[in-house]
């Protein structure tokens, strides 16, 4: 799970992390009124997606009068922000951060990810802030710093210092360093995130070190125990075909294909999209709907499918260990009787009573092409597919 930058500055500063003053706004009236109340005499209005390359976007704006904000915030509501992290379809703007501008001296990297080789957090830090890491690593390899944190002891102070050293910050700044990195480290792990990122970190004219940008992604399967992050979901910066699925309690991840995958269980699910990529196909989805598959979550899973436009023909892949295939097939016709679809549906089952579970496919007279391996399904799929393409436009399911 994602927050917005405001929400990280919010929750970096409780762990101690300097960051500038800032307010929240809702409307250019309030984005106004919010720098009134901070005070000075320059301003940054920033627009709040969850998604960086803001600044190049025109979502990052040195405002220096009340009407300059103004109009800054009134060019950013409502409007779609499309960065090269955003996908072509961009990002809605419903919330400006408004910010008392810094002067800027220097702007360094710095980075928290988890290192799956190594199995630990990973500090990222370079010199070369400003720029999204990806270009630091293509132009200016040489001035990232890696330090990799063993668990059992956590960060230690001295390897805060060799980071600010090896970065080039003066010694009067160090201890500074200290503290941030530390913020930082407890935010991380107290917090189950999977990545901090603030860039850049900057020094500022009058020698402070300031979070400019922070950027923190949480680990779904521990939300449940920090409520308090929880909250801070934002569904208007989600992909909504995985909201609804999120909220479903159904593990779906939206692709750019056209074949739908019902499938339960993630290795299977992995393996059902490798197989309809080698058949010539592009899976839409990954969904697995889990080891009980009433003919209720059935369901539920084919309208998820369906609500993706994208979506041409649908492949259910069913291995029934715990599960009975009898009881999933019910599940398939009840489905397609209930949600009416109009493309073509695969559905390949195996494992526990698969003869009866064929039975009552055979026998519910619906259109449903059956498959009894995995690669013909993928196959069946494909060819009804391109088979579907060929033939006049069709009238999609209305779900
Ligand atoms: P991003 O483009 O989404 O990563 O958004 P950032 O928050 O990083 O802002 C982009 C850039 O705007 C930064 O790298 C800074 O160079 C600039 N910027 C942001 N805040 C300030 C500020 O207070 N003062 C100045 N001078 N520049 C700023
Ligand atoms: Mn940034």
């Amino acid at each position: 799970m994602d927050i917005h930058e405001y929400q990280a500055k919010e929750v970096l500063a409780g762990f101690g992390v300097a960051v500038p003053d800032g307010a929240l706004a809702y409307s250019p009236e309030q984005a106004a009124y919010r720098a009134r109340e901070l005070g000075g005499e320059k301003w940054i209005v920033k627009a709040q997606v969850h998604a960086g390359g803001r600044g190049k976007a025109g979502g990052v704006k040195l405002c220096s009068s009340d009407s300059e904000i103004h109009a800054a915030a009134e060019g950013m509501f409502g409007q779609k922000l499309v960065t090269h992290q955003t996908g072509p379809e961009g990002k809605g703007i419903y919330r400006v951060y408004v910010e008392t501008a810094v002067n800027i001296a220097r702007e360094i990297y710095i980075g928290f990810v988890l290192d799956r080789t190594s199995q630990r957090v990973m500090i990222v830090a370079s010199g070369e802030g400003g720029m999204e890491i990806e270009e630091i690593s293509a132009t200016k390899p040489e001035s990232i710093v890696r330090t990799s944190v063993e668990p059992a002891v956590g960060l230690r102070d001295f390897q805060c210092r060799q980071i600010a050293f090896k970065l080039g910050m003066e010694p009067g700044l160090v201890q500074h360093m200290v503290r941030t990195l530390q913020g930082c480290y407890r935010a991380f792990t107290e917090l189950d995130a999977t990545m901090v990122e603030i860039n850049p970190l900057v020094v500022t004219g009058d020698n402070r070190i300031l979070a400019l940008d922070a950027k923190m992604t949480f680990d779904d399967n521990a939300m449940f125990r920090h409520p308090q992050i929880s909250e801070l979901r934002d569904k208007s910066q989600e992909d909504p075909r995985e909201s609804r699925a999120a909220d479903r309690g159904l593990n779906y991840v939206g692709l750019d294909g056209n074949i739908g995958c019902i499938v339960n269980g993630a290795g299977l699910a992995m393996a059902t999209m490798d197989t309809i990529k080698m058949a010539g196909g592009e899976p839409a989805n990954f969904l697995d709907i889990g080891g009980g598959a009433t003919p209720e979550r059935v369901a539920k899973a084919f309208r998820l499918v369906l609500s993706d436009k994208n979506v041409q023909a649908i492949l259910v892949n069913i291995f029934a260990g715990i599960n009975r295939c009898d009881w999933v097939a019910e599940g398939v016709v009840h489905a397609l009787r209930e949600v009416q679809v109009d493309i073509p549906v695969v559905v390949r089952l195996a494992g526990t009573n698969v003869e009866a579970g064929q039975k009552i496919l055979a026998q519910s007279g619906l259109p449903i092409i059956r498959a009894s391996t995995l690669s013909e399904a993928a196959e069946r799929a494909v060819g009804a597919w391109k088979n579907d393409l060929a033939q006049a436009t069709r009238v999609r399911a209305v779900v």
